[in-house]
């Protein structure tokens, strides 16, 4: 496997002249991983002159170090993963070199390169990452034992993997889960060694863990959990590991995922302040001010983050408070995602070992059959945590809940527990109407409305998409959704039974002008007088039929709203209950002629039938829209879709209230 293309890089020793003198601010930028570069990035959009230069020690064009698991997996290519740098045709003092940052002067305010030059900046912004955490097991320096944090490491370890027979994976955690699935091969046995109690044990619950591990297990992976490797065998090579519970396991090649530690020696060495990472403030500065420090190299209130997006969102504030802006950075809320499984598996809040506390509330919805669960935690009625296994399609509109901490809803809970949903099918499956500021892309935070309004501008292909936002260059999870927001606009699809609807539509439409402009039937006055068909509007048997017929099918009509609002699947598809709701709805109108002989009454009758007539015009314009709606611009079709359906429901309200008053007075007078 090619991993990189030797023409891409950039010599380290070359010399480098930035412009770093003259006007704009020189800012260096040490570390060019996925937060440096979107750093860099944010501040040239908004200081476009900025003399930037980005130093970067990794011998690669910078690279999304999230794709690497797809890389291993061979799922990518390796012009997959690049990220693209700043154009320099559009902001001509940028510069990035490839080059280790040796030191920091910071009375002269210059950082120092492995080959002695020297780059003096105003602002410094260390950007420097994290290296995986290197536990003392004995016997850990020979040769077969690896990490997997680089594409160097990738590729080493590709390149190891065709070879090796045992792996022995050391960390149960998100790393090492999706390296275990990267590197499992037909001749190639992988154990995954965890000293938790269960696998993902600071995001996963145990039920989630174990659907997991099962998974796992398909896969051909075997797992031991509550253990840990007490040492690693072998004569300069590996042979094996021994177990914390005394087992041996032979194999050829151990994969150390343990943890991260953040890369601090710069800062200490420059005498910054630190603890576990380079303390921050609210603005991102280290205790020097022309210092800053973002990504996994940072400590912000105590609290040091292993994810890319808390790094995203500190390099948009560090990039704000330079330009002069008064972003403050307050800390991030942590969603994680395990990839390259062929599952949902996520976390967002504490959901693992949390601390049970007044007004805190669990809901769950589990399938064992089909392997679905989900758990939701709120606190006070609003979302503070989420887990999941198997397939979730609201997964995107939970994470925006719980980021909002959005308030639940009794009618969602009852829902949720029955469905596994929180929102209408419809809901789900319509990303344009999902709320505005939801976060489609969770790399980058791209929200849905700039997505919709990117798909305006003309972005109208998945690739144009992706360039234009940036949305779904990450780890691509994403993509799904974009493709639903794209499909919606280029074309929105037929509805099911479309041509049955306008049929019903429109005769749902002419039974109102019926019911308002036809006559009532003339009804004799004594039964004497009356023809035997007249029976049925005076003769009190025919009326209680036809009256309680009327009372079943608004009865069935209503069970719509049940499947629709609680989202009960058992009982069928949706699109034929909404047919069928039509065509009780045309049934209702015969009903009623036989039961009113078109005549509208007076008093509480009279606003009875007006009642009805509303619903019923208004549910024949709702279908009629729903027909054609493919035929319309999306967002008149969703618009005129809505008002209309809300008004109906809004009209169905007062016919229960109605109606019973109305069958008390007949039976009561
Ligand atoms: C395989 C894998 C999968 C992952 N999957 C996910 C995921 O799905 N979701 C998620 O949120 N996170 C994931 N992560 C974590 C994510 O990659 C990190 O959170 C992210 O890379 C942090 O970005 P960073 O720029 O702060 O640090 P880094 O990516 O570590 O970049 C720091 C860079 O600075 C360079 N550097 C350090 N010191 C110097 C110096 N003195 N001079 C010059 N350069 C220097 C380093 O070489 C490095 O290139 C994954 C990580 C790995 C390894």
């Amino acid at each position: 496997m090619n991993m990189h293309n030797k023409d891409a890089l950039v010599n380290a020793s070359e010399p480098c002249d930035v412009a770093v003198d003259g006007a704009g601010l020189r800012v260096v930028v040490v570390g060019a991983g996925p937060v440096g570069l979107r750093f860099s990035q944010e501040l040239l959009r908004k200081a476009p002159t900025t003399h930037l230069l980005l130093i970067g020690e990794e011998q690669h064009l910078p690279y999304n170090r999230i794709k690497l698991s797809s890389l291993l997996a061979g799922e990518i290519r390796y012009e997959d993963i690049l990220s693209p740098l700043p154009d320099t045709n559009q902001y001509p003092n940028f510069r990035h070199i490839n080059g280790r940052v040796e030191r920091i002067d910071r009375d002269r305010k210059s950082v120092v390169d492995s080959v002695g030059v020297t780059y003096t900046y105003d602002i410094l912004v260390l950007a420097t990452g994290a290296r995986p955490h290197i536990p003392h097991i004995p016997g850990i320096e020979q040769n077969g034992v690896y990490t997997f944090r680089s594409l160097k490491d990738a590729e080493q370890l590709y390149g190891r993997v065709a070879r090796s027979r045992e792996l022995v994976i050391v960390g149960g955690g998100l790393l090492g889960l999706e390296a275990a699935r990267a590197l499992r091969r037909a001749n190639t046995k992988v154990t995954v060694i965890q000293q938790g109690p269960r696998l993902m044990n600071r995001q996963l619950d145990e039920r989630a863990a174990e659907y997991l591990r099962m998974r796992l297990e398909e896969l051909g992976i075997r797992v031991i959990t509550d253990s840990g490797v007490r040492q690693i065998l072998g004569e300069g090579r590996v042979t094996g590991v021994v177990t914390r519970d005394g087992d041996s396991i032979d194999c050829d090649t151990v994969l150390i995922c343990a943890g991260i530690k953040p890369v601090i020696d710069l800062a200490r060495t420059a005498h910054l302040k630190s603890s576990n990472g380079i303390l921050v403030d609210d603005q991102l500065k280290t205790s020097d001010s022309s210092i800053y420090a973002i990504g996994e190299c940072c400590e912000h209130r105590g609290r040091t983050y292993g994810l890319v997006n808390p790094g995203f969102e500190q390099a948009a504030v560090a990039a704000d408070v330079i330009c002069e802006g008064s972003a403050r950075y307050i800390g991030s809320l942590e969603i994680s995602q395990l990839k390259v499984l062929g599952r949902t598996v996520c976390s967002m809040g504490q959901v693992a070992d949390f601390l049970k506390r007044p007004f805190q509330r669990q809901w769950v919805y589990h399938q064992p059959k089909v392997g679905v669960y989900r758990k939701l935690i709120t606190f006070k009625g609003r979302l503070v945590g989420a887990v999941g296994y198997g397939d979730w399609p609201e997964i995107r509109r939970v994470q925006e809940a719980f980021q909002n901490q959005r308030r639940l809803m009794p009618w969602q809970y009852l829902r949720f527990c029955t469905s596994g949903n929180l929102w209408g099918e419809d809901d789900a499956e319509q990303v344009r109407s999902w709320p505005a500021n939801t976060i489609i892309c969770q790399c980058n935070s791209i929200t849905q409305d700039t997505l919709i309004k990117a798909c305006d501008k003309g972005a109208i292909t998945l690739e144009a998409l992706s360039q234009s936002t940036g949305a779904g260059m990450v780890c691509g999870s994403c993509r799904p959704l974009l493709q639903n927001i794209l499909g919606n606009d280029s074309a929105q699809e037929k509805t099911r039974g479309a041509s049955a609807l306008l049929l019903s539509g429109g005769l749902a439409l002419v039974a109102t002008l019926f019911l308002l402009l036809f006559p009532a039937f003339s009804v004799s006055p004594t039964v004497m007088e009356s023809a035997p068909l007249q029976n049925i509007w005076h003769d009190k048997f025919w009326k209680q039929v036809s009256g309680f017929s009327m009372l079943a099918l608004i009865a069935l009509a209503l069970m719509l709203s049940l499947r629709k609002r609680a989202g009960w699947r058992w009982m069928g598809e949706f699109s034929s209950w909404r047919l069928a709701h039509v065509f009780l709805g045309a049934a209702c109108f015969a009903v009623l002629t036989l039961h009113t002989g078109l005549n509208l009454g007076g008093n509480l009758n009279r606003w009875l039938m007006l009642n009805f007539i509303a619903l019923l015009a208004l549910g024949g314009c709702a279908s009629a829209v729903l027909a054609v709606g493919h035929q319309m611009s999306p967002s008149a079709a969703r618009r005129s879709q809505r008002v209309l359906f809300w008004l109906h429901i809004l009209l169905a309200w007062p016919i229960p209230v109605l109606l019973g008053t109305h069958i008390l007075t007949v039976y009561y007078f």
